[in-house]
């Protein structure tokens, strides 16, 4: 048995609402040993990400919810360092399902090698991986955008948001970004080439929001809900087209918003405005990998696509990071770099 620890992050109970840093339990506990068909390894990257809300909730979704003392679930880029499995030998960095911990027992059928010369690795946890291939499909499928037309997009310095922005203006669409603060709203126009950028907390977004959009919008990609929905809602034009990715402004709601209900006006304006609203996860679209891997990986090579990180050193932080997310205070996509490679396997 290894005497190297394995420092893990685990769901100490549910959140009520907005969830707290009592809600997670930081152990260690004996690194754990691969079996046959099986690899160890050492989490060097560990993505943060939106849907990780929806697994601390029980309720029933697309995706199981993480039990209570569970590992958290995440998405990892790691290093092999023991394997049994013919597929991958010690040194290999591979891109898995590893959690909130800094050593993972994997299967070898989980596992995509990567090439560090390519890419930096970490990007096939962010533009290279599922927020980049989220807003790829979801823009292509559902968006179906055509030059000419005004693409509006919120969380747009987000891995999602930013990506769906600059793929949209490939395609000829003039792109309006919706961010949080002003900071945000000029990275948008200076690092990501948005034509126009609004911030959702001025206290007359709406109103700046229709003078960025002097033409209507007809693609509202649809990630975060709340009141910016509100504000983009008497904006689309006809025959626009919703694809709806995320809604986290609404992800810790524990009742429906006071108010009306406005479920007539908005079946009112699918019927008259001939809406196309839909749901999507970005798995429904896994046969379309390829495609995304190779023109993705072009556009990052030629410098069409820009992507901005945002690191956090350390599991122990990730609890802490991952609130910061969910209350916008991320600027890019949220890692945290959990180890760096080349350390000697654990006995
Ligand atoms: P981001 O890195 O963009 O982080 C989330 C951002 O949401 C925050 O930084 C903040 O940006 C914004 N935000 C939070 N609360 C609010 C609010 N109340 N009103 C407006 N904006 C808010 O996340 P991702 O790019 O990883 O994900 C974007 C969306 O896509 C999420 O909703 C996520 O759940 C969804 N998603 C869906 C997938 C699918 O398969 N359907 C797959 C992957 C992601 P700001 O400061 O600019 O407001």
């Amino acid at each position: 048995m290894s005497d190297v620890q394995n420092r893990r992050i685990l769901l100490a109970s549910r959140p009520e609402g907005k969830p707290t840093l009592d809600n997670f339990r930081i152990e260690a506990a004996p690194c754990p040993s691969p079996g046959p068909g099986e690899v160890l390894t050492k989490t060097l990257w560990l993505s943060l990400d939106p849907y990780m809300r929806g697994r601390m909730n029980a309720a029933k979704s697309y995706a199981a919810p993480v039990g209570i003392g569970e590992v958290m679930e995440g998405g990892t880029v790691g290093e092999v360092v023991s394997s049994r499995s013919d597929l991958f030998r010690p040194g290999d960095i591979v891109l898995g399902h590893g959690g909130w911990q800094e050593y993972a027992v994997l299967g070898e059928k989980t596992l995509r090698k990567l090439d560090p010369a390519a890419a930096p690795v970490q990007t096939a946890l962010g533009v290279l991986g599922m927020p980049g291939m989220t807003a790829y499909t979801g823009l292509h499928n559902i968006g179906q955008p055509k030059p000419g037309e005004t693409l509006a997009v919120a969380a747009a310095t987000g891995p999602v948001g930013a990506t769906v922005g600059q793929i949209a203006r490939i395609r000829g669409c003039r792109t309006v970004g919706i961010a949080g603060g002003p900071a945000k709203c000029r990275a948008l126009i200076e690092e990501f080439g948005f034509d126009a950028a609004v911030d959702h907390k001025a206290p007359d977004f709406p109103e700046k929001l229709a003078a960025a959009c002097p033409g209507g919008i007809d693609i509202y990609f649809e990630n975060v809900g709340g009141a910016v929905w509100t504000a983009v809602f008497p904006l689309l034009n006809d025959f626009a087209r919703v694809p709806v990715c995320g809604r986290i402004a609404n992800y810790s709601d524990t009742a429906p918003p006071p108010g009306p209900d406005r479920t007539p006006q908005l079946f009112g304006a699918i019927l008259t405005k001939r809406l196309r609203i839909q749901g999507f996860i970005v798995w429904d679209f896994a046969s379309q990998a390829k495609d995304f891997q190779r023109e993705m990986g072009a556009w990052i090579r030629e410098g069409r696509i820009k992507y901005r990180e945002d690191v956090v050193e350390g599991i122990g932080n990730a609890p802490e990071a991952f609130l910061g997310l969910l209350e916008g205070r991320n600027f890019g996509k949220l890692l945290v770099k959990v180890a760096s490679p080349g350390m000697q396997a654990p006995d």
